[in-house]
């Protein structure tokens, strides 16, 4: 039988596991406090757990832990980024930013993915398979572990697409938010989809605080059905429909995300039919130029087009700011770090600082 991953436990289901393992329930408080506030990265390390019982979990449970392969700095604004091996060997990678209001996290909720955005390099080989909720947890542990400060915000915009892994981010935002553990407001939790329209209807079911954003990148079907294959899942309407609904049922203000492609989103015609489309929406738009990507062809927006498509969206009252780019230096964008290295591992591991390797 396979053993089961203890850190995606909840509370209450490890006191379960420990009254099964004929413990008593303090032991589990202990064992859940070692995992989700000390950020232990083994059972050896829990200093107040008897050996035999230390021993009795190692035969029943699994023990995620991430291994650091690679730490890259920016030496623009401070921003690292994170290659991380899994235990069964595969890499996922995670951004640390330090902003005013506090430090954020990126994570990634899947090894790859298999939405196929056009501009994206995490999809370029397709979903190798989904992060557990340990794993997507594992990353922010390891990067508290690693710079010694508190990660108050987080973000899962990293590779992967969250909502096409449902269960497992549902329970890494209960983990993530709990009061027992790093105790992270929901209200500083965003989850970004591409749009699977039932899955947005789902999560706003479960009312939480968290932020939703959803990728638009075009404000027609034709032109996001050339960017984004899921579009020809759901339409514009639906999906509208759809964050307007999330906002019913939430109270919270949707996120935009529109990436400026140069001559193929970002004209003046572009930003009307976008303030048209989201007209009386209770939204936020976050413009970010796109991040070019070796194996694509899309060229970033300039400066100029940029203000203007900003300018234009503030003239009809949209509430629109141009994301600062993070982290240009260290192939900040999506899945572009991981693919470099799978590309050619003799060439990043050069590049490394050879203290940040944990072996
Ligand atoms: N699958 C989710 C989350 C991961 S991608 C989603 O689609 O939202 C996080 C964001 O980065 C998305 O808005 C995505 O469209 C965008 N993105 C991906 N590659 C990019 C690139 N090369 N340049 C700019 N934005 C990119």
């Amino acid at each position: 039988m396979e053993k089961k991953d203890i850190k995606s436990l909840t509370l209450a289901e490890l006191k379960a596991e420990t009254a099964s393992l004929g413990e008593k329930p303090f032991r589990a408080v202990q064992l859940y406090e070692w995992m989700h506030r000390k950020l232990s990265r083994s059972f050896a390390e829990m200093t107040n757990i008897p050996l035999a019982m230390k021993e009795k979990c190692g035969e029943n449970y699994h023990y995620t832990a991430l291994r650091t392969v690679t730490v890259q700095e920016s030496s623009i604004d401070g921003t690292k980024k994170y290659l991380f091996a899994l235990p069964d060997g595969n890499m996922v990678e995670s951004v640390w930013m330090r902003y005013k209001h506090g430090n954020s996290v990126c994570i990634s909720s899947q090894v790859g993915c298999r939405m196929g955005c056009r501009f994206c390099a995490s999809t370029l080989d397709g979903l190798v398979r989904n992060l557990t909720a340990s794993e997507m947890l594992d990353q922010i542990y390891a990067i508290t572990l690693e710079t010694g400060e508190r990660v108050s915000h987080v973000v899962v915009m990293g590779s992967g697409e969250p909502l096409d892994n449902y269960e497992n981010l549902l329970r890494f935002i209960t983990l993530l938010t709990d009061e027992n553990g790093l105790h992270v407001s929901q209200r500083n939790v965003t989850v970004s989809t591409c749009g699977i329209v039932p899955m947005m209807r789902e999560l706003a079911q479960e009312k939480l605080q968290i932020t939703l954003a959803l990728s638009l990148h075009a404000a027609t079907d034709e032109k996001r059905r050339e960017l984004m294959p899921i579009a020809n899942r759901y339409t514009l309407e639906e999906l509208m429909d759809c964050c307007s609904y999330y906002f019913e049922q939430t109270g919270r203000r949707i996120t935009f995300e529109y990436s400026l492609v140069r001559n193929v989103n970002d004209t003046r015609k572009d930003a009307e039919t976008l303030a048209a489309l989201i007209r009386g929406l209770n939204c936020h738009v976050n413009l970010i130029p796109v991040n070019p990507v070796k194996e694509r062809d899309y060229v970033q927006s300039g400066r100029q087009a940029v203000e203007a498509f900003a300018a234009l969206l503030a003239k009809k009252g949209i509430n629109a700011t141009v994301r600062r780019e993070m982290g240009r230096d260290i192939d900040g964008a999506c899945g572009q770090l991981r693919r470099r290295f799978l590309d050619n591992s003799s060439a990043i591991l050069c590049k490394m600082d050879e203290s940040c390797l944990h072996e």
